[in-house]
């Protein structure tokens, strides 16, 4: 049976680290926040809401919550996020997406500033991670990936590692960090032919596909290590959440595994407030 790789110590160890960095800087004066922008109220957006809230009491990170009706204008969008992007108190800042429609999203993204871009939401983030700049945010999910692969000790120098997902908030990002770690990285999607064999080959498999349990037995091989992103409706347990791979036939195959519930998910609600904390020190 595979060993699980859990999240929570991951996060445990994060917390005990930020929980230092940011008492450094109260003793300094200054208090590192947050600014969440919520447009509407998706129970998804609510729930991280509410996990960045409760991570953020524990840890003594401040938050500031700007919420808009569904029906907000662009104009007064604008004007939310320019307003955090201005404030000084504000070192990170987070939005829900996607925005209602009659919004033009790309607009509203881009007025985020960059060293305050938290989950890289903005095309000079993205850029900063597709250019190895190590003073960008990838996203929270790829790095909270990274953080487990790291806690755990596994080598991804000369690895060969796929990830199924080509999203520009898992996929790509997570393939541009494993490359930046010297891995041999193969990028799967919707039209890859034969999918099976080639996660079936690599060394490490990092399941991105948003398909309730689609990685199953056929997709890995003894002596894998499988990462599992996914957070999907599990179609056999109404009311819970399973991942990406189907962790009933996977796990007594593989050597390692994140579980789900209890893995990579456990990892990215901390994973935003240490970028935020970085942001602050670094706008200091
Ligand atoms: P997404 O935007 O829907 O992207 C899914 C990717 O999987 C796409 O690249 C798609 O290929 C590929 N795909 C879909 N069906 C496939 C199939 N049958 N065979 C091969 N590839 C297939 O999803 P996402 O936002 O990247 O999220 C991926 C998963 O991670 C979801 O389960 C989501 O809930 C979860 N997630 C978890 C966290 C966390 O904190 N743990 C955060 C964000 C997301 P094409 O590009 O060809 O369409």
């Amino acid at each position: 049976m595979a060993e699980r790789l859990r999240g929570k110590p991951v996060a445990d160890a994060m917390k005990e680290d930020l929980v230092k960095r940011i008492e450094s800087l109260k003793a300094k004066g200054i208090t590192p926040k947050i600014g969440i922008i919520r447009v509407g109220a998706n129970p998804d957006d609510l729930f991280y809401e509410g996990g960045i809230k409760k991570t953020s009491d524990g840890i003594g990170l401040a938050y500031e919550i700007k919420e808009h009706a569904e029906d907000v204008s662009q104009e007064e969008l604008e004007k939310t996020v320019k307003a955090a992007g201005a404030d000084d108190s504000i070192h990170g800042i987070l939005m829900f997406a996607p925005l209602p429609k009659q919004l033009d999203e790309k607009k509203i993204r881009a007025l985020i500033p960059v060293e305050k871009d938290v989950d890289c939401m903005t095309l000079g983030g993205a850029g900063k991670v597709f250019a190895d700049d190590e003073t960008g945010f990838p996203p929270c999910t790829p790095t909270a990936c990274m953080e487990i692969l790291k806690f755990y000790d596994i080598p991804l120098k000369g690895k060969e590692i796929t990830v199924v997902g080509r999203s520009l908030v898992v996929g790509k990002p997570m393939a541009m960090l494993l490359l930046r770690q010297h891995a041999t990285v193969t990028i799967c999607h919707s039209r890859t032919v034969d999918l099976d064999k080639v996660c079936a080959k690599a060394d490490i498999l990092v399941a991105a596909v948003g398909r309730a349990k689609m990685i199953n037995d056929r997709y890995v091989k003894p002596g894998q290590i499988v990462i599992d992103v996914g957070i999907n409706a599990d179609p056999d347990r109404p009311g819970k959440y399973c991942g990406d791979v189907d962790l009933e036939t996977v796990e007594p195959i593989v050597e390692k595994i994140t579980p789900v519930p209890g893995g990579v998910g456990s990892v990215t609600t901390i994973m935003l407030c240490k970028h935020t904390v970085i942001a602050c020190e670094a706008q200091q």
